[in-house]
């Protein structure tokens, strides 16, 4: 589980996130939608603690993930205690973020073996299950720049699912794929929503993959969560009137 507790985040005097209060429960798949700006992408890289909070607590399946509360005090937790954490949580970003001069197979493997300490066999077995589970098992030698967006995103989907994570974070992980392919990557997210159990958290502007495998939605703006609800609800009959705009602007 992903608990928010008083969440703020700001940008020097550009307040992000109020005092968010949320619980993703384990196995849960929960879109978060909300007008540009409203802090959706920031809530992910502080799952990921590529930010971190300026005030507030977030905690992973009860374990604080940078800062804990000693004795009426908000304390920094050290690197090693939130690597530990990081270990359980995979992401895939908008900009697939591969690194450009290793192989594909060498970008699975890069953190099972120096993360985990598998050995390279037992990694290069995974990543190949892997490559073939995305339908790339021809192109474990070819560098980045030799495949397409939507291959070198899944690529990238391989390569999160290679630490076997409880947690999965999607950061608008088909708007920068041309239209014919989304649908390639979005399958292989429902196929991977349908066979497993892991905890999604998914930022997205495909508002049917949004009703296909979530089954909660949170809506953000203001830097607090506006409404929340099961997609049929959400999408259907918002009770919110900042809902039914943002809404009745992007479906
Ligand atoms: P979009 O749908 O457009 O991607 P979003 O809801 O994901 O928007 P964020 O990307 O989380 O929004 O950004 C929220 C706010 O935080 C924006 O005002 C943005 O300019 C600001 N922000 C995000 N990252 C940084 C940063 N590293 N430094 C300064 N400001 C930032």
């Amino acid at each position: 589980a992903i608990r928010f507790d008083g969440v703020d985040k700001r940008f020097g005097d550009n307040v992000v996130l109020r005092g968010l209060d949320f619980t993703v429960a384990k196995g849960d798949r929960v879109t978060l939608i909300g007008p540009s700006g409203s802090g959706k992408t920031t809530i992910l890289r502080l799952v990921m603690t590529l930010e971190e909070a300026t005030g507030g607590y977030i905690y992973i399946d009860g374990e604080p993930l940078t800062h804990v509360e000693r004795g009426g005090q908000r304390i920094a937790l050290k690197e090693k205690h939130r690597n530990e954490v990081r270990k359980r949580i995979g992401m895939v970003f908008q900009q697939f973020n591969l690194f450009p001069n290793m192989k594909v197979i060498d970008n699975i493997i890069e953190a099972p073996t120096h993360v985990l300490g598998m050995s390279k066999a037992d990694a290069v077995a995974k990543a190949r299950q892997l490559l073939d589970k995305v339908g790339l098992a021809d192109k474990e030698d070819s560098h980045p720049s030799q495949l397409s967006g939507g291959q070198q995103q899944r690529v990238a989907i391989a390569r999160a699912l290679a630490m076997d994570p409880e947690i999965l974070l999607l950061d608008e992980v088909t708007s920068a794929l041309d239209p014919e392919i989304v649908n390639d990557v979005l399958n292989i997210l429902r196929d991977i929503a349908d066979t497993t159990d892991i905890t999604m958290l998914i930022v997205t502007h495909e508002m049917q993959f949004a009703r296909d495998v979530s089954n909660r939605v949170l809506m953000f703006d203001g830097g607090r969560v506006v409404e929340e609800a099961e997609p049929d609800v959400m999408f259907k009959d918002p009770k919110e009137q900042r809902t039914r705009d943002f809404l009745s602007a992007v479906l």
